[in-house]
């Protein structure tokens, strides 16, 4: 690296840096989310880093986001556990679209299940080690704030991405 480059990245911008996390849901925020980008990218990129997007990149990192946006609910220990590291390294948490929210529609199966499950319903739970109960992301770890809807409602996320834009006085 010259020192050229590094005068460069000292002086470069501060941009929000951002994460992205699907959990269990059909992922249709996310699909909301890169058609968004369509309109919304080249903006974006000048103010924003998606530091973690598995959708669109391949090397994501974790740590050190001002926030993370999460669609899905949780349904497994292993996903609470990627939840609270995901808190850990995050200012910031967003829950987005009903799931993240509210649990449902992922939630569902709440109602449907006891424990009389049939046996293969129960191979399924073993197999995929998964909790009794789906819940929403606010039973687990401190929201921040929400974007309702199913899918999440588009002009409320971008209202969430201004807001924090905002907070860092990045516009
Ligand atoms: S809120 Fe709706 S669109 Fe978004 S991930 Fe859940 S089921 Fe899919």
């Amino acid at each position: 690296m010259s020192d050229q480059s590094l005068v460069e990245n000292h002086n470069a911008p501060k941009k929000l840096v951002v994460g992205w996390f699907s959990f269990t849901c059909c992922e249709g925020c996310l699909i909301l989310l890169t058609e968004l980008l369509n309109e919304n990218l080249d903006n974006w990129k000048k103010l924003i880093e998606f530091r973690h997007l598995k959708a669109l990149k391949t090397k994501n990192q974790i740590e050190g986001l001002d926030v993370a946006f999460v669609e899905g609910a949780i349904s497994s220990p292993d996903q609470e556990a990627e939840l609270l590291k995901i808190r850990a390294n995050a200012k910031h948490l967003v829950a987005v679209g009903s799931c993240a929210c509210t649990g449902r529609p992922s939630a569902t199966r709440n109602d449907l299940l006891n424990a009389e499950l049939n046996y293969k319903v129960l191979w399924y739970f073993k197999q995929f080690k998964y909790n009794d109960k789906v819940k929403k992301i606010a039973d687990l770890v401190k929201v921040d704030a929400q974007v309702p809807g199913c899918p999440m409602i588009a002009s409320e996320f971008i209202k969430a991405v201004e807001s924090y834009l905002k907070l860092y006085k990045l516009i």
